[in-house]
């Protein structure tokens, strides 16, 4: 999903102060902001900005929420219960009823046995009823409920296969703030037919239907069937295998042909007219789209929705085959924003393009058919796997079609949005991902640039994203495969980088201080082991590699030779403090 833009108001230094009042005037609604940009950047995206991004590194660390029971049940803390089986298909029934907002549904659920058990868990909100759960041979089977969590009564041996039916009922959670506090979606469209969604990403697939509610069990494939009234349309990931009548009901059959994550599992009902459309894909492959549009806006997504065709082919060449050819390539008008759903993607941004001319939610969505949809953090610890690659993945595009300094711009916009209150990686083992810490999506992404800049060679830094992205395509990944593979293709080892990025809290500090004659500097805020290189510059005229350690450092600059020295925000993630007491401190020869 996109992240709602907020900047921290003291990130911003002098010159960008008067870009502050833009944030204020629209703190939630990121098109507002970006519209706002929009002048800034048609006037500069030929010339640097200019800004000047004050590092912010808050002293105190946020404190993550206390992890409830609840919580932990549903999070990744891998319990013997679920361990002890791999699903491999999920074939799903549900019925939607509008007028009380609820539904009736059932699961099968299909799996592999990994070790001997008598007790598995599958997850299913509190609010929602089970009515039964049926073995494959025909038996009732016992349960118990602890919050979300139910521990079936079913024994098993090793390496075998079962199934197991569940049949529930109830009205699923409603979203306080779709995508990012997810749930159900009841909404009416303008010509007041229903219009549903649901967005589950942090709450978890559970929130509506039972499944093993974890990101690191993804399924093979599943069956998406959903029953709706006559005249509504019932949209799904994957292909469309099915539509049958009955009576006053249709039921749609959406067939995932691939590994999916289950927030990514997803339905939209409305109205819909659908907009067939295909494209030749670098890779010589045919890509058939078929989006799903309200009626009213069908004209408009016509030529508005032809511009994710770019994205496709940028992101194919740039990062490796489009991962899901069976199921298509779809965007489904959505009564929220926008969010990833594997070949489903929702749209809800209002058919706008934001500055540089283009629509950001439909590119940065896309970027997750890649990032977050094919290579999935196994754990939401590790998101910005996917949040930091997709915005990444935006500059990059903007860097194809615009130009280097179009891309250094983008990314300094971004890099006024990165708040340094927890380490990018948050704690793992529960399904934790709060949408008002972005820092996995904007210093996310500027972990990637740095890195980009610090290896200084372009031919490794794109190999390592498709070698990644190809490694780990429909399966799910940690940082760690990532750092892995950095240095397998680097033949160094970068762990002293992605430490202290991903793990420590605070951005670099750069502290110098030059008397006229010596420049003094070393890295503060950092590991012993750190050692990017820095640049500085002599009157905007001569660079200087600076090979900066925790230990003091100086060189010979004389004010007889040079007026000015400066350093620049775009290359690198770090900030740059004058501390007089350096020359103080005897510097390593
Ligand atoms: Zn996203």
């Amino acid at each position: 999903m996109k992240t709602s833009l907020r900047a921290d108001r003291s990130n911003l230094t002098k010159k960008g102060r008067w870009l502050r009042s833009f944030h204020s005037l629209a703190m939630t609604q990121s098109i507002v902001l970006f519209s706002a940009y929009f002048f800034l950047f048609t006037l500069s995206s030929c010339s640097l900005l200019g800004l000047h991004v004050k590092v912010q590194n808050p002293k105190h660390a946020n404190k993550y929420p206390k992890f409830s029971e609840s919580t932990k049940l549903l999070g990744n803390e891998n319990t013997k219960y679920r361990n002890c089986f791999d699903v491999t298909y999920y074939n799903l029934f549900v019925m939607v009823n509008e007028e009380n907002k609820s539904l009736k549904g059932a699961v099968e659920i299909y799996a592999t046995t990994l070790s001997d058990f008598d007790t598995l868990q599958i997850d299913l909100y509190e609010n929602m009823k089970i009515i039964s759960i049926i073995s494959e041979e025909g038996k009732e089977l016992s349960y118990t409920r602890k919050h979300g969590a139910i521990f079936v009564a079913i024994k098993e041996k090793a390496n075998a296969k079962f199934s197991l039916a569940v049949d529930y009922e109830g009205s699923p959670l409603v979203a306080a703030k779709p995508p990012w506090k997810g749930g159900f979606v009841w909404s009416k469209d303008k010509e007041k037919n229903p219009w549903i969604g649901v967005a589950c990403e942090t709450e978890g697939a559970s929130l509506w239907w039972p499944c093993k509610d974890v990101n690191n069990d993804e399924p093979d494939s599943v069956t998406i069937n959903i029953t709706v009234k006559k005249d509504l349309v019932a949209v799904c990931n994957g292909h469309l295998i099915g539509k049958t009548s009955n009576g006053m009901f249709d039921t749609y059959r959406w067939f995932v042909s691939y590994p999916i994550n289950l927030y990514d599992v997803t339905l939209y009902v409305g109205k819909f007219k659908l907009l067939a459309d295909s494209l030749e894909m670098p890779s010589g492959k045919t890509l058939s789209i078929n989006h799903y549009v309200l009626p009213i806006n069908y004209e408009k997504a016509k030529t508005h929705l032809a511009q994710a065709k770019d994205f496709l082919v940028f992101y194919e060449k740039t990062f490796g085959e489009y991962p899901w050819y069976k199921d298509g390539y779809k965007l489904v008008e959505s009564p929220y924003e926008g969010m990833e759903h594997q070949s489903a993607i929702a749209y809800g941004a209002g058919y706008k393009n934001s500055y540089n001319g283009f629509d950001y939610i439909i590119l940065h969505e896309s970027a997750h058919e890649w990032w977050g949809n094919s290579v999935s953090a196994s754990d939401f610890s590790d998101v910005w796997l996917q949040e930091g690659f997709a915005t990444y993945a935006e500059a990059l595009y903007v860097e194809s079609t615009e130009g280097k300094n179009a891309y250094l711009n983008y990314l300094l916009v971004y890099r006024l949005f990165i708040a340094n209150k927890y380490p990018v990686v948050g704690p793992a083992g529960y399904r934790y991902f709060d949408y008002r810490n972005s820092d996995c999506y904007q210093k996310g992404a500027w972990v990637l640039h740095t890195f980009r800049t610090q290896i200084s060679d372009d031919k490794i830094f794109f190999d390592i994203l498709k070698s990644f992205q190809e490694k780990y395509a429909k399966k799910t990944v940690t940082s760690q495969n990532f750092i892995d593979m950095v240095n397998e293709k680097t033949g160094e080892d970068y762990e002293w980088f992605f430490k202290q990025y991903l793990y420590e809290r605070k951005t670099p500090i750069l502290e110098y201080y030059w008397d006229g004659t010596d420049f003094y500097y070393h890295w503060k805020n950092v590991d012993p082991t750190f050692k990017m290189s820095a640049e500085l510059m002599l009157d905007n005229l001569v660079k200087v590699n600076l090979k900066p350690t925790v230990k003091v450092q100086k060189i010979a600059v004389s004010s007889l030779t040079y007026k000015e020295i400066s350093f620049n925000n775009y290359t690198k993630l770090f900030g740059i403090e004058k501390n007089k007491r350096l020359r103080k401190i005897s510097p390593t020869p």
